[in-house]
């Protein structure tokens, strides 16, 4: 069976924390290889996201792994941080730039994320396995598609164990990246990030602000669709759950879901491809 893991995001009020208890309940019965918990750039989520991790490692007896941002700190809130997440077990690191909010100040010590797979390896050695991005439709601030490669190519070298991407809904995307990729030498898992859809203009607006390209036919038919969250919702989980299914034939090594703390998209996923 093809290996799942579960990525949510640190709830900051009590109602959010009964959510993301519900949802990572329903989701522990999926038996995930691994969840990750997401990290605010700029330090907004610092603390939640450390107590969010062993939450979930905690309570819900998962393997959870932070997320961890080098944009906007210096190296010493960072080496804090790593002590901090080694002393409550963590396994997993998902190493990452971040995106400062605009306009804030300083972009911090570390520029990029390979220099943070660097500090990481340098000063804790194979203690964690190591996750960072990867984007098959290219990220929005690189330069060019082949120099967006090679940066990637940067953090496997730096030390990184595997890739999660950046979600798409076009797989061929996904399986050319993967076949430029191995053509540079990059031999680590790529694992697809699936992002099921629940809220149509929510993507959208958030797909536009991170690159990810959403196919004019699946935008014309949500849009056909207008109030009917059903017709929505039915249609979005068959899209999605073909696309894993294409993903997993073609070798996908696993499939990484965004959840939003919502269980019922990615459960509606599942359900298809069981
Ligand atoms: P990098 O790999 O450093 O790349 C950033 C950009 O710089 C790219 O355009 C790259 O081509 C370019 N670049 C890299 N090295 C060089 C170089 N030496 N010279 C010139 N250009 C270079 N954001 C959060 O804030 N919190 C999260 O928890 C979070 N989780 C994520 C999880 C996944 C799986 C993914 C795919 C993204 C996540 N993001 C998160 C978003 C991510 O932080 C942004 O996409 C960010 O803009 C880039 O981060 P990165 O680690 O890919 O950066």
């Amino acid at each position: 069976m093809t290996p799942i893991s579960f990525e949510f995001y640190p709830p900051k009020t009590d109602e959010q924390r009964a959510q993301l208890d519900r949802a990572a309940a329903r989701l522990a019965t999926r038996s995930p290889e691994y969840v990750s918990c997401t990290f605010g750039a700029g330090g907004s989520t610092l603390s939640y996201t450390a107590e969010t991790v062993r939450h979930l490692n905690q309570h819900h007896g998962f393997d959870a792994a932070p997320h961890l941002s080098c944009v906007g700190g210096n190296r010493e809130e960072i080496r804090e941080l790593l002590k901090l997440y080694r002393a409550i077990g963590c396994r997993r690191i998902v190493a990452l730039r971040g995106d400062l909010p605009s306009g804030m100040g300083h972009p911090g010590d570390l520029r990029y994320a390979a220099e943070l797979v660097e500090l990481i390896r340098a000063e804790h050695g194979d203690r964690f396995r190591i996750e960072v991005a990867a984007y098959p439709e290219t990220h929005p601030q690189a330069e060019d598609a082949l120099a967006d490669l090679r940066h990637f190519k940067a953090k496997v070298d730096a030390g990184a164990d595997a890739a999660i991407t950046q979600y798409f809904y076009n797989a061929d995307a996904y399986f050319r990246f993967v076949d430029d990729a191995r053509r540079l030498g990059v031999e680590v898992p790529i694992v697809p990030g699936i992002m099921p859809i629940s809220n149509f203009t929510q993507l959208r607006r958030f797909s536009e602000a991170c690159g990810a390209e959403i196919p004019r036919w699946i935008t014309k038919r949500m849009q056909a669709f207008g109030d009917d969250a059903v017709a929505v919702r039915e249609f979005g989980a068959d899209v999605v759950a073909d696309l894993c299914r294409q993903l997993v034939a073609g070798g996908a090594p696993g499939l990484h879901f965004y959840t939003l703390n919502l269980a019922r998209p990615t459960e509606a996923v599942l359900q298809r491809l069981a």
